[in-house]
């Protein structure tokens, strides 16, 4: 009871106020007039916020889901596309591709690194018949920013649909599908759109509507082309969970009201905050040049426990981080900042996680690392996003 709880996780998310109310408001039918109404607003705004001009499909789901219907809806069984594999979230798109009998060329890259986007292209070069690339924005299990726009540069004149997972990166930082020239991009409710988890979103280019009505379904349930019909109609093609319906309508504002750069900046300086105030405590953040604005990740000093770090943060400070997965665990801690998360939750986490170092390792950093941090934040603020300060000092 002595502490709040302080989600900073890389999904699910805190939930605003504002949200929540919405969530809490009497159940309506999901046929009828005011239903479409609100389907219709929201439409309008998930267009601007996935930065296109066609339908973006709401689907009862898990992000993963939605990962599931590009996949099925895009590609017969015996395609061939390559899947950029950085991370569990990216072995995640071969697993998928695999379960639809897709032949999968696998581009590895280390974990920790971006892709290399001449990479992709010798990929294409060498395989003329790939109908796909499989990539995400942001790999949530390293922390990596991957350069989409760069790939999508490199995929120019080329038949292969460039499909994106935006799960950690839409609402969070810049993906402007029609822009970047993305052919399918999708999200989850739990992680930029400061929802409860439960439903994703998905739009197609124009040329992928063509490739999705031209693929035999996959499976009854993801059928894109009815679906996008219905969502024209303001209307889903099952029942869809109306409350986070009307929640997105909620969280939508919030993230429109003062323009998505505002959102972006917030988030940039964020990363500033938590990746200086790392660096001033003598952690290596784990993603180098290429990191995603919405989690920072950060290497653990040789033989500190992980998992025991988290515990203490959280039994005793209220703050719930997460570990590593799979080859990282124990080893890195990632701190989530994405969502409805602000300066004074980021500084209780490297807080918690010094507290955390101090008991399980008797480590303890300088003494005015969170001052580091909240002085890299007010210059992010200032300058604005995409330019990175002098390398700090790391201590150790
Ligand atoms: C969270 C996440 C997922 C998994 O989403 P679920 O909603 O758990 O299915 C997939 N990809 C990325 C990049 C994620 O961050």
């Amino acid at each position: 009871m002595l502490n709040k709880t302080r989600l900073l996780t890389p999904g699910p998310t805190p939930l605003p106020e504002r949200v929540r109310l919405a969530l809490a408001r009497d159940m309506i039918h999901h046929r009828k007039g005011e239903f479409s109404a609100i389907m219709g607003r929201v439409q309008e705004k998930l267009r601007r916020l996935f930065g296109t001009e066609g339908p973006v499909l709401p689907l009862s789901c898990s992000g993963t889901g939605a990962m599931t219907a590009a996949v099925y809806s895009l590609f017969d069984p015996g395609d061939r596309v390559l899947v950029v594999e950085g991370g569990k979230f990216g072995e995640r798109w071969r697993s998928i591709a695999a379960s639809r009998g897709l032949e999968v060329t696998s581009l590895q890259v280390p974990w920790g690194e971006a892709v290399r986007p001449e990479d992709v292209a010798a990929a294409l070069e060498a395989d003329p018949a790939l109908r796909g690339v499989l990539i995400q924005s942001c790999e949530t299990s390293t922390g990596v920013l991957h350069p989409v726009r760069e790939v999508a540069e490199r995929m120019a004149g080329r038949e292969a649909l460039l499909v994106v997972d935006g799960i950690s990166a839409v609402g969070i930082s810049p993906c402007p599908m029609d822009d970047w020239k993305i052919d399918c991009l999708l999200t989850g409710s739990q992680k930029g759109l400061m929802l409860p988890p439960g439903l994703a979103l998905l739009a197609l280019s124009p040329r992928a509507w063509k490739r999705a009505e031209a693929t035999r379904p996959g499976c009854f349930y993801f059928d894109l082309p009815r679906e996008r019909d219905n969502v024209l109609k303001g209307q889903t093609l099952f029942t869809t969970p109306v409350n986070l319906i009307v929640g997105l309508d909620a969280s939508l504002d919030i993230l429109l009201e003062n323009g998505l750069e505002a959102v972006y900046a917030k988030q940039w300086a964020l990363t500033m905050l938590v990746r200086a105030g790392a660096r001033a405590m003598g952690l290596a953040p784990f993603a180098g040049e290429h990191f995603a604005w919405g989690l920072t990740s950060v290497l653990l000093p040789e033989g500190v426990p992980g998992g025991e770090v988290l515990r203490v943060a959280h039994t005793d400070y209220g703050v719930c981080m997460a570990g590593g997965q799979d080859r990282l665990k124990g080893r890195i801690v990632r701190i989530g900042h994405m969502g409805w998360v602000d300066w004074a939750d980021a500084l209780a986490g490297l807080y918690a996680l010094d507290r955390g170092l101090m008991a399980t390792g008797g480590y303890s950093a300088a003494r005015d690392y969170l001052e580091t941090a909240m002085a890299a934040y007010r210059a992010a603020l200032e300058t604005g996003p995409g330019i990175v300060p002098p390398r700090a000092e790391v201590r150790s």
